[in-house]
């Protein structure tokens, strides 16, 4: 009897702290948000993250409460005797936190550690050919994200894309899309979207659009999406978040239904930020 009683007691406080859990992580992270930005981070992202001065002061303040969560929640890992700054830490939750400015309050879930590499990095890849022979080579890379709980950087990378923004080369934007398309636990191009009316509609546009990609590529057209794109429905999505933020104008020109897919996704419009920078350029 006192055995029942004690697994039932157990059982009952399981319970309570699975229900209790969210709202607890949801209070903590609003005190987050709330924080006051510490002067010299707002230097760091102003000097280095030329789009980040044309957000309006609402979204200014929604991205610096995102960082602060991001920061307290991530852990960053230098790797290759990377001594790890301030610096690195603000630029890349500045970029990825971007992507979750108007988004659902979820901090890319699966993801636990960020792995910083000084430069690119070298791995072993592994390649099964036409006649089931494993082939393996050494392949450098600046980026990549895992279905587990880890994502992989190159800090030449993330600090040269930050600086030159507008060129379509994000690698933040590019594996962080992958962690959002990831949240399901499968990279296949489909984030998990608000209402279940929302798949087809994605399904449509992503396939006509990758489909068009593919054939541009082959055809040797100039595109304004990254020829990357076409290695799989994964990456494209990838390779079209980064031309959504990087090249607003340029694709909703190009890619009227991409770009309001996206649009719609994110929740927000980045070529309003390039035409204020224009203003601004212009005064
Ligand atoms: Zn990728």
């Amino acid at each position: 009897m006192l055995e029942a009683i004690i697994v039932l007691f157990v059982s009952f406080l399981i319970a309570i702290t699975i229900l209790i859990s969210p709202i607890l992580v949801k209070k903590a992270r609003k005190r987050l948000q709330r924080r006051s930005f510490p002067r010299l981070w707002n230097f760091i992202i102003d000097d280095h993250l030329p789009i980040y001065s044309y957000l309006s002061p609402g979204e200014r303040k929604r991205l610096q409460g995102h960082i602060q969560v991001f920061l307290a929640e991530k852990q960053f890992i230098g790797c290759a005797g990377l001594h790890l700054t301030e610096e690195m830490k603000l630029l890349i939750a500045a970029n990825a936190c971007l992507l979750l400015l108007n988004e659902r309050g979820q901090y890319f879930p699966r993801l636990r550690s960020i792995l910083i590499y000084p430069t690119a990095y070298i791995v072993k890849q592994t390649t099964v050919t036409g006649n089931h022979i494993v082939e393996e080579s050494l392949v450098a890379r600046l980026g990549e994200s895992w279905t587990t709980d880890q994502l992989i950087l190159s800090w030449e990378q993330v600090k040269q894309d930050t600086c030159n923004w507008g060129n379509g080369h994000n690698v933040v934007l590019h594996e962080f899309a992958h962690q959002l398309d990831q949240e399901d636990g499968q990279a296949e191009g489909v984030p998990i979207l608000r209402r279940k009316s929302d798949y087809s509609t994605w399904s449509k546009v992503m396939t006509a659009e990758y489909k068009q990609l593919c054939e541009d590529v082959q055809k040797g057209v100039d595109t304004v999406l990254d020829r990357y794109g076409v290695t799989n429905p994964a990456e494209f999505f990838a390779v079209a978040t980064e031309t959504f933020f990087e090249k607003p104008q340029e694709l909703i020109k190009k890619r009227p239904a991409l770009y309001r897919l996206l649009q719609g996704y994110y929740r927000l419009d980045p070529k309003r930020w390039v035409q204020q920078s224009s203003k601004s350029t212009l005064s």
